[in-house]
């Protein structure tokens, strides 16, 4: 009996150890940067209000565009982005309704980033 343990014994010991197992690396694409994030872009003014250029530039204009192009780059870092106007009219009917709108257009998108938008020069 006890020879029959330590012939068992020395069979254990003498076996190779098998390789050791390869841990799994981290192949997972980190998250984008914004994901998850509500940005609302405020292009400020419409309907040609705001500032005037010597050029006749007008900053609502200039403003909107500026926010259409953002839309794309801040997308690509995984954000949600809304703009208030995306049109050149103004949101209220006079500047403080059209204030009140946006704020009030942040707010129900839940924002995390409200960014408004001016120009002038
Ligand atoms: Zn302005």
């Amino acid at each position: 009996m006890i020879q029959a343990a330590r012939a068992a014994a020395t069979a254990t010991a003498g076996a190779t150890k098998s390789a050791p197992s390869v841990r799994a690396t981290a192949t997972a694409t980190p998250a984008p940067p914004l994901q998850g994030r509500v940005i609302v872009l405020d292009p400020g003014h419409g309907s040609h209000s705001g500032a005037e250029s010597a050029a006749g530039n007008w900053e609502d204009d200039n403003v909107l565009a500026i926010a259409q192009d953002a839309v794309p780059m801040l997308e690509a870092l995984g954000a949600e982005v809304r703009l208030t106007r995306s049109t050149p009219a103004i949101l209220g009917s006079a500047d403080n309704t059209d204030l009140t709108a946006r704020v009030a257009d942040a707010i129900a998108w839940h924002a995390d980033v409200f960014i408004s938008l001016h120009q002038n020069w």
